[in-house]
């Protein structure tokens, strides 16, 4: 098993490769949309007002305000499954939030389906909202480090800062912080699984889309390799996997595959390092 996971692990590089030119340099566009209502707008001189500090206040207090709305939506949304009893499959996609997210969320929403986001901390940075809206669509955020470096290769400060700043720019954009971790490239050791008590995170199917490119490939590869309780691994940075995801979902849906988050998967255990095979299981 660990082997398949190191193997595999090469995977995770190359897509990040890719997400360090093309995710990262969109950021100047953040938050616009729905972080922007700027009380130096208001045409009522609120920005006048001598309290300097009510801005910063009111942001930290939304902010607080999120957490439990985040959670209650997804209480809200979540359709109780039993992974015991059902055939559960984990979709997880690594190494964004990036331009292509968004039109996967649409894809999730249109087959019920709960999906985990291994997300990269510079990524979360750029594209706060675009996590955010993940987050309250009720799939589950996990820290995938601040920059994706291999973790085996850190002081120990050096990998709880990896995990800290990438769980600070979560938290800045959803108000929650990960309760999941998977380590870039898979790649992990004693010294590593020290800094973090949160369950380490691997997969079991590895479509390997970084390398195909091909939309067909990839679908292929995930539905053929796929059993109760798999652990898939995708990119959604990358376009032709977003455009593989409704055969994905279709072909498992008819197979009476349900999609759950990981921590769905585990019924609520916390392993402290989690492979999964022919079904959940805790290492
Ligand atoms: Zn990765």
């Amino acid at each position: 098993m660990i082997a398949t996971a190191l193997l595999a692990a090469a995977a995770c590089g190359a897509g990040q490769l890719a997400t360090g030119t093309g995710t990262v340099q969109a950021a100047p566009r953040s938050d616009a949309r729905d972080g922007g209502s700027a009380p130096g707008a208001s045409p009522t001189g609120l920005s006048e007002w001598p309290y300097a500090g009510l801005s910063q206040m009111w942001s930290k207090a939304s902010q607080a305000l999120l957490a439990p709305m985040i959670a209650a939506a997804e209480e809200a949304r979540g359709h109780p499954v039993d992974c015991r009893r059902a055939k559960c499959v984990a979709l997880t996609f690594d190494d964004g939030p990036g331009r292509y997210t968004d039109a996967l969320l649409k894809q999730l929403a249109a087959y019920r389906a709960r999906a985990t986001f291994f997300v990269v901390g510079q990524n979360a940075a750029a594209y706060p909202w675009i996590l955010r809206r993940t987050a309250a669509a009720g799939h589950e955020i996990g820290n995938h480090t601040w920059s994706h470096p291999d973790l085996t290769r850190l002081s120990a400060a050096g990998v709880r800062s990896q995990l800290a700043r990438a769980d600070q720019a979560i938290k800045a954009a959803t108000g929650i912080v990960p309760r999941i971790i998977r380590p870039p490239y898979g790649a992990l050791n004693a010294a590593v699984r020290m800094q973090s008590s949160r369950p380490m995170v691997m997969w079991s199917v590895d479509t390997l889309d970084w390398r195909f490119r091909d939309s067909a490939k990839v679908a292929r590869k995930a539905v053929r390799s796929v059993r109760p309780g798999s652990i898939i691994l995708f990119h959604d940075i990358h376009p032709t996997t977003v455009r593989a995801m409704p055969w994905v979902l279709k072909s498992l849906s008819k197979r009476g595959y349900k999609f759950v988050t990981v921590s769905q998967l585990f019924g609520g255990a916390t392993p402290r390092l989690a492979y999964s095979g022919g079904g959940p299981g805790i290492l």
